[in-house]
C-alpha cells in the first residue's frame, strides 16, 4: 500500500502528517490489525464472489460462494470475517444451512460429521452498507462533478465490510468476480476479464477470474464511470482507468509501467506474474495506491494535469513503481503476519529505487535516499523499534520502519552481498515462496541458499535489532608520518533493541594525489583508523555517498566544506556540505560557495538543498545569491524551491519584489504557486490583492487558486474570512474547499463562530474534507471544536486512519503547549535552530514536507502527487 502522503500538500497538515508517517492506516474502531497469523480450521480455496450495488443508498448485494477444505477433524461450525453485513440465507453443499452473526464473524455450523480434508460450498447472500472496505463515490446536489465510482480499499482487515470471508493474509484462494452494473460502466477486478454479458434492466455482467491464489486484502473491485487505455508488455494486458473525464491524463502519466515490468522482471529473474495489469485511478482514494493482485487501484491525484506534467521530476513514477514491485512482494510472496509486514513495504519502496536508478539516474535516486535518512531520523519514534515487530496498535506496522528503513535494509544489504549474489538471493526467494506466505526468516534461509553468505547478523541488527549507528568522527594528521588518523565513535544510546553496529564503510580521503578510498569495518564503540596521506587532505569521507543509514557528526573546516561542495563526487556528500555551510550564517566564502553551487551543480536535488541552506542564513548576501540562482534556473522543482527559500527575506525588498512578480508571472506553476504562499507567509505589501487575484483566476488543476487560498490563511488579514468561506464550501472543487479550509483556519482564531463553520465540515460527504477540517480545528486551536471532534470519535462510520488523527487533534487542543499531542513522540520535530515562533515553526515543519513532496513523488515517503 502507497501511504496517503498527498495530504501533504495542505501547508496546515504538517505536524500532523509527519506524525502519520508513522501511524497511516489506522483503523477507525478501536481494533488493532491481529499481529500474530491466526490458527486455522480451514482453508478458502476459491470464492466466486457476486455483487450488484445500489449507489444511492450506498449499498453492496452479495452472493458469494466459498469452496473451503476443512483443516481439523469433527468440526460443527466455521467462521468468516463478516461487519455489519445483513446475512439473508447461508448454504452448505446446497442445503440451508444454521448460522450465527456475532460483532464481527459469520459462524455457519456444518453438516454433521464433518471430516478434515473433505470441501463444502459455502453459499452466502447478504446485503450490507458498508462503512469501510467499499467506497462510493457519488455526483452529489452539492459536490463538485465527478464521475461515479464504486471502489474497494481491502487492507489491511477491511474487506469484512463488505464481503464475509476469512480476511487474514495467511491464507490464499482464487477467485471469481461477477459484477452487475449499468451498461455505460466499467468494472475492474482481479485477474482476466472472461467476459460482459448483457443482464436485464439496462445492466451488463462483468466476468473476471483470477487463477493463481492470493490473499482476501488483495481482492479489488471497481466500478463506475470511467475511460480505459490499452497497452501491453509481451502478450499480457496492461491497462490504465481514469474516472471517465480525464482519460486524457492516462497514457503520458502511467505510459512508463510496461517499461517497468520489464525491469523489474528481468532485475528479479521472475517474470511478472499475474494475467494481467490493470492500474485504476479513483477519486478520494484511503490511500496512495493499493496493490491489489494484478489489479492495483491508485489515488487519482496520481494523474497529473498535462500542462503540469513538466514541473515535477519523477512524475507518478514512485507511486507506479512502488505498486508495480509489490505484484512481486506482497502480492506472489505475502508477508504471513502483520508483523512482517515489511516484507511487503520494504521491498516496494527498494524497487521505486530501482526503477529510479534505472529511468532517471543515480544522482535521482541517491538524493531521494539522502532525504529518506534525514526524514527517517527526525520521525523519532521509529528509533526504539524493530522492523519486525508484534506489538503495534491501530495499523501502526505500516510505519517509517517498515517503509524507509525497509527499503535502506534492502539497499545496504545489495551493496554488502553484491548485486549479482543480491538479486539471485530475491529470485530464489521468489521461486521458493511463489504463492506462499512468508515470514522475515524465509528472506534469509533464500539468500543464505542462494549464495552461501550467512546473513543472520546483518538481519539480527538491521531487522530484528532496532536503531541505526549515531556516529562521531573526527581526524588528524601527521605530516611527518604522512598519515591521517581517523576516530570513529558510536553514540547511540544501547538500550533496548538497540545495540553496536557492525558495518562495513567506505572512508575517502583525498590529497593533493588525489582521492584514495579505503573500505574499512566499524564494530566497536570507539576505534582509530589510519590512513596513508602523502598531504594534508583536502578532504575525507566517512560513509562516501551516504551507503548505510546512519546519523553522522563531523566537524570540518570551512576550507573542507568548500572543497566537498564544490568536488565530491557523489550527491549526499555535496549536500551534507551544503547544510553545513549553510549554518555559517554570515561568512561570505559560504554565501558565495553555496550561490555557486545552485547555478552550476549537476544534481537538482543538491541544488535544492543550497536553496533551502542559503534561504537559512537569511543574509542580505544570501537573498542575492538566491535571486541570481534563480536568473539561472530552468527547472520547475528548482525554481519552486528557490521561491521558497525567498520567503526568509521579508525585509528584503528584492526579494519581495521578485516574489511578487513571480507569483504574476513565471515559466514554472509550482514555483507561482509557491511565490503566492510566500508572499501571504511574510505578508508583503500589496499581497492582499495579488492573492484575491489569484484566487479568481484560471490555472491547471486551480494551482495557483488553492496556493492563493493557503497563502491567505498566512497573511491573516480577516478581510480574505468571506472569500475563504466562500471556497470552502460545497460545490466547489474539493481541492480548493481544502486549501479555503486550511486558510480559515488561521484567521480569527477568537472567532467560535467560524470554528464551528470549520467543525461543520466534519460531517461533509467528502472523505478529504472531513479529514482536513479535522487538522484545521487542531491547528486552529479554539478548544470549544472539542465537543465535535469527540462526537466524530464516537462515529461508527469513521474512516480509515481517522481515529488516531482525531484523538490527536483533541490533545493538541487539550494541551496546546505539548508537542504533538497524544502521538506527539511521533512526530519529526523542527530542526534546531527553528525559532520559537508558532507561525516560524509551522513555516519550518511546511519546509520540511514540501521538500518531502518534491521528492515525492511520496510519499512514502512516494506518492500521489503534490499539487501546490
Ligand atoms: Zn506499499
Amino acid at each position: 500500500m502507497q501511504r496517503k502522503i498527498a495530504s501533504l500538500r495542505q501547508t496546515f497538515l504538517l505536524g500532523a502528517a509527519l506524525c502519520l508517517l508513522s501511524q497511516l492506516f489506522a483503523a477507525g474502531t478501536a481494533r488493532a490489525d491481529e499481529p500474530y497469523a491466526r490458527s486455522r480450521d480451514y482453508d478458502l480455496q476459491h470464492s466466486r464472489v457476486a455483487l450488484r450495488f445500489e449507489p444511492e443508498q450506498k449499498k453492496v448485494l452479495g452472493d458469494v460462494t466459498h469452496s473451503v477444505f476443512l483443516l481439523r477433524e469433527g468440526l460443527e461450525k466455521i467462521s468468516f470475517d463478516s461487519v455489519g453485513l445483513r446475512i439473508h440465507s447461508v448454504r452448505v453443499n446446497k442445503i440451508e444451512a444454521k448460522f450465527q452473526i456475532t460483532e464481527n464473524k459469520l459462524v455457519v455450523m456444518l453438516p454433521k460429521g464433518a471430516k478434515r480434508g473433505t470441501k463444502y460450498e459455502v453459499e452466502i447472500k447478504y446485503e450490507g452498507t458498508p462503512t469501510k472496505g467499499l467506497y462510493f463515490i457519488l455526483p452529489g446536489k452539492d459536490d463538485f462533478k465527478r464521475p461515479l465510482q464504486i471502489w474497494t480499499q481491502g487492507e489491511s482487515e477491511d474487506t469484512r465490510y463488505y464481503l464475509p470471508t476469512y480476511d487474514y493474509p495467511n491464507d490464499r484462494l482464487t477467485t471469481e468476480t461477477i459484477l452487475t452494473v449499468p451498461a455505460s460502466w466499467l468494472t475492474i477486478s482481479n485477474g482476466k476479464l472472461i467476459g460482459v454479458s448483457d443482464a436485464s434492466g439496462g445492466m451488463k455482467t462483468w466476468t473476471w477470474r483470477e487463477s493463481q491464489p492470493s490473499s482476501t486484502y488483495l481482492f479489488t473491485v471497481v466500478a463506475g464511470e470511467f475511460t480505459e487505455v490499452k497497452d501491453s508488455w509481451r502478450d499480457i494486458p496492461v491497462t490504465y482507468y481514469a474516472p471517465k473525464d480525464r482519460g486524457d491524463r492516462l497514457s503520458i502519466n502511467y505510459g512508463r509501467t510496461p517499461a517497468m515490468i520489464d525491469l523489474f522482471s528481468k532485475k528479479l529473474g521472475v517474470d511478472y506474474p499475474w494475467e494481467k495489469y490493470s492500474q485504476a485511478m479513483v477519486d478520494e482514494f484511503v490511500a496512495g495506491g493499493m496493490e491489489n493482485s494484478s489489479a492495483t487501484t491508485n489515488t487519482a491525484e496520481s494523474l497529473h494535469n498535462l500542462k503540469l506534467i513538466p514541473e515535477y521530476e519523477e512524475g507518478t513514477d514512485p507511486l507506479i513503481s512502488h505498486e508495480l514491485g509489490h505484484q512481486w512482494f506482497g502480492d506472489l510472496v505475502t508477508t504471513k503476519d502483520w508483523g512482517n509486514i515489511w516484507l511487503n513495504e520494504g521491498f516496494a519502496t527498494f524497487m521505486e529505487t530501482v526503477w529510479v536508478e534505472a529511468h532517471f539516474g543515480k544522482d535521482v535516486a541517491d538524493y531521494d535516499r539522502w532525504q529518506n535518512t534525514r526524514e527517517w531520523f527526525t520521525t523519532r519514534s521509529l528509533y526504539e523499534k524493530p522492523i519486525v515487530r508484534y506489538d503495534f496498535e491501530e495499523s501502526e506496522e505500516f510505519d517509517g520502519n517498515a517503509y524507509t528503513k525497509g527499503g535502506w535494509v534492502l539497499y545496504m544489504l545489495r551493496r554488502q552481498l553484491g548485486e549479482d549474489a543480491f538479486y539471485a538471493g530475491l529470485k530464489h526467494y521468489l521461486e521458493a515462496n511463489r504463492g506462499k506466505n512468508v515470514t522475515t526468516s524465509d528472506l534469509s534461509k533464500a539468500i543464505e541458499e542462494a549464495t552461501h553468505k550467512n546473513v543472520d547478523e546483518f538481519f539480527q541488527q538491521w531487522i530484528y535489532g532496532a536503531g541505526a549507528p549515531k556516529f562521531t568522527v573526527c581526524y588528524t594528521c601527521d605530516e611527518t608520518k604522512k598519515q591521517v588518523t581517523l576516530t570513529v565513535k558510536q553514540t547511540q544510546k544501547r538500550e533496548a533493541r538497540v545495540g553496536l553496529f557492525q558495518v562495513p564503510v567506505d572512508v575517502e580521503v583525498t590529497t593533493a594525489s588525489g582521492p584514495k578510498l579505503y573500505p574499512i569495518h566499524v564494530t566497536q564503540e570507539s576505534e582509530v583508523f589510519t590512513f596513508p596521506a602523502d598531504s594534508v587532505p583536502q578532504m575525507v569521507l566517512f560513509d562516501k555517498g551516504t551507503q548505510i543509514l546512519k546519523s553522522v557528526q563531523f566537524k570540518k573546516e570551512k576550507k573542507e566544506l568548500l572543497y566537498q561542495l564544490k568536488n565530491a563526487g557523489e550527491v549526499a556528500d555535496r549536500a551534507d556540505a551544503a547544510e553545513a555551510l549553510g549554518r555559517m550564517k554570515d561568512d561570505e566564502q559560504a554565501t558565495a560557495a553555496l550561490g555557486d553551487a545552485l547555478r552550476n551543480d549537476k544534481s537538482t536535488g543538491v541544488r535544492r538543498t543550497v536553496a533551502a541552506a542559503l534561504g537559512e542564513m537569511g543574509s542580505a548576501a544570501a537573498a542575492k545569491q538566491l535571486l541570481g540562482g534563480l536568473d539561472a534556473t530552468q527547472q520547475p522543482w528548482v525554481r519552486s524551491a528557490i521561491v521558497q527559500a525567498l520567503e526568509n527575506f521579508k525585509d528584503d525588498p528584492a526579494a519581495v519584489a521578485r516574489l511578487q512578480s513571480v507569483a504574476g508571472e513565471d515559466s514554472s506553476f509550482r514555483a507561482r504557486g509557491a511565490a503566492l504562499r510566500a508572499i501571504g507567509h511574510i505578508k508583503s505589501p500589496g499581497a492582499y490583492d495579488t492573492l484575491v487575484a489569484a484566487v479568481n483566476a484560471d490555472s491547471p488543476d486551480g494551482l495557483l487558486r488553492n496556493a492563493a487560498l493557503n497563502g491567505l490563511g498566512s497573511l491573516g488579514d480577516e478581510k480574505a474570512v468571506p472569500l475563504l468561506r466562500e471556497w470552502a464550501a460545497p460545490g466547489k472543487d474539493p481541492d480548493a474547499r481544502e486549501a479555503a479550509i486550511s486558510g480559515l483556519a488561521r484567521l480569527q482564531k477568537d472567532n467560535h463562530e467560524l470554528t464551528q463553520v470549520i467543525a461543520g465540515y466534519l460531517q461533509d460527504s467528502h472523505f478529504p474534507i472531513r479529514r482536513t477540517a479535522v487538522y484545521a480545528l487542531g491547528l486552529r486551536g479554539d478548544a470549544s471544536a472539542i465537543p465535535a471532534l469527540e462526537a466524530m470519535l464516537q462515529s461508527k462510520s469513521l474512516s480509515i486512519e481517522m481515529q488516531p488523527t482525531i484523538k490527536e487533534q483533541i490533545e493538541r487542543l487539550k494541551n496546546p503547549s505539548a508537542k504533538g499531542g497524544a502521538h506527539g513522540a511521533a512526530q519529526a520535530e523542527p530542526s534546531a535552530n527553528a525559532k520559537p515562533d508558532e507561525d516560524q515553526r509551522l513555516s519550518r515543519l511546511e519546509q520540511l514536507v514540501k521538500e518531502m513532496n518534491d521528492r515525492l513523488k511520496e510519499i512514502e515517503k512516494r506518492l500521489p502527487l503534490p499539487k501546490q
